[in-house]
């Protein structure tokens, strides 16, 4: 069934990079004989999954997006494949996505622009575009989606579906293909709150292979889906409703709040004071780490290799210079100069300092409420073309996703409405490893 709705509608989603046919039908034909001898189905028994393509599969291409990485077959599993193969999950196909996870409308794909599925002019949102279009379009019951700075948040909202960002360091990044290592995640991507709760129950947990993976206990995330929200208490950012929030997105997550205070939550208006510097501080930082990640893409150890250069130096430069697309050469440029000795300090220590800032402010706010919650992103999805000779105001698109990374803090965007025929997303954050309090919290909602 999947298959067959990937041949019907993806010419014109465009969500998916690569597909598995033939090894996800004899898995799932060898999952049915196995079931004549022995009647145990792990929990996400013969469900379709589309796995973004910065996640690497064993033997299944696996590109970024990067046609740098056109060629690219890796010999091993992230551990969260690892994780849906033990629960007996299909990979149905690799997702598209914004080169390397640098983008918010996945016009940055080295290949093509996934679509979003309620109205193909406009972008699916990025850069996980592909993840939420594939399950908003019914192409696969979840995905897993990265998100660095919005990247699973931002796409969900913008096609109508629920989408993850876990605590850092609850689920594994071992075999993720690395942006920003201190703010990368990856989550799921799903139709409702119960199925993205199955599903991270799967993919969470300590990994030895992931030093920044955390040892705590995973929790039942499906018993916190008690419906039961009386009495938790509600913070709303005012810098979550002010200048830039589209009135229509307003609207709804002011509605949201009231169903949710009809069931006996309590919401005030709080401040985040320093919100308004995380996109600086976020595209130097990522910026920085990307242009340390992305050395290791230098035409011998992966993916294409220029060729003709005469000697090394210039296979490097050709091969980079031939192989990244425009905005991840203007992330390298932008990180290479934010490390350099002499703007170090200028740049990149005090982009540090005002992470900690933002971080403080989560922390105080968190202290005293059980849960933060506004809009995902401050407006619907946009026009493909429309922002993308316009980096800035692409960059601005984040505001409201990026601090949650920057402060590491669990974070969902569930579907609220819509504004003018487009999906709008409610986004609810809680405290380190409360993903069961943001589970909660959304189920109580949708
Ligand atoms: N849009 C942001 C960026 O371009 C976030 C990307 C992400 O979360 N991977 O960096």
């Amino acid at each position: 069934a999947s298959f067959s709705r990937i041949k019907e509608v993806d010419d014109n989603v465009q969500a998916f990079l690569t597909l598995n046919e033939e090894a996800a039908r004899n898995q799932a034909a060898k999952m049915d004989e196995a079931l004549e001898t022995d009647s145990t189905r792990g929990l996400l028994f013969g469900l379709p999954a589309g796995i973004k393509d910065n996640i690497v599969t064993n033997g299944l291409r696996t590109t970024a997006a990067s046609r740098l990485l056109a060629n690219f077959d890796p010999v091993h599993n992230a551990t969260v494949m690892d994780g849906l193969e033990e629960a007996d999950a299909l990979t149905i196909g690799k997702l598209n996505m914004d080169e390397f996870a640098m983008g918010s409308s996945n016009e940055n794909s080295g290949f093509y622009s996934a679509r979003n599925p309620w109205n193909t002019d406009y972008v699916p949102g990025g850069s996980s575009g592909g993840a939420a279009a594939s399950v908003a379009a019914g192409e696969v019951s979840f995905s897993l989606g990265s998100d660095t700075g919005g990247s699973i948040r931002q796409p969900a909202s913008y096609c109508g579906v629920v989408g993850l960002k876990p605590t850092y360091g609850r689920v594994s990044r071992y075999g993720l293909i690395a942006f920003a290592s201190s703010l990368d995640q990856i989550g799921p991507l799903t139709k409702n709150v119960e199925d993205n709760a199955l599903v991270l129950g799967q993919i969470a947990g300590h990994d030895r292979k992931d030093s920044t993976s955390a040892d705590v206990g995973i929790s039942d995330y499906l018993s916190s889906l008690t419906g039961d929200v009386k009495g938790m208490k509600i913070a709303v950012p005012k810098e979550y409703l002010g200048e830039g929030v589209h009135e229509g997105v307003r609207n709804r997550v002011l509605e949201a709040l009231k169903v949710l205070e009809q069931q006996g939550a309590e919401w005030e208006e709080v401040s985040l004071p320093h919100s308004q510097y995380a996109v600086a501080a976020y595209y130097l930082l990522a910026s920085s780490e990307a242009s340390a990640n992305l050395a290791r893409f230098d035409g011998v150890r992966y993916g294409v290799r220029a060729e003709n250069a005469d000697n090394l130096i210039d296979m490097y430069k050709e091969t980079r210079s031939q192989g990244f697309g425009d905005e991840v050469k203007r992330r390298i440029m932008l990180g290479t100069f934010a490390l350099s000795s002499g703007y170090y300090d200028a740049y990149y220590k005090k982009a540090q300092k005002v992470r900690t800032l933002i971080k403080r402010d989560f922390d105080q706010i968190l202290e005293k409420y059980d849960v933060i919650v506004g809009p995902t992103a401050p407006t619907t999805a946009f026009k493909i073309g429309e922002k993308v000779n316009d980096p800035l105001t692409m960059y601005a698109n984040d505001i409201l996703t990026i601090p949650v990374n920057l402060a590491g803090v669990p974070a969902i965007s569930v579907p609220c409405g819509f504004s003018e025929g487009l999906p709008v997303g409610l986004q609810i954050i809680s405290r380190p490893f409360e993903e069961s309090t943001v589970y909660r919290a959304a189920h109580a909602y949708e």
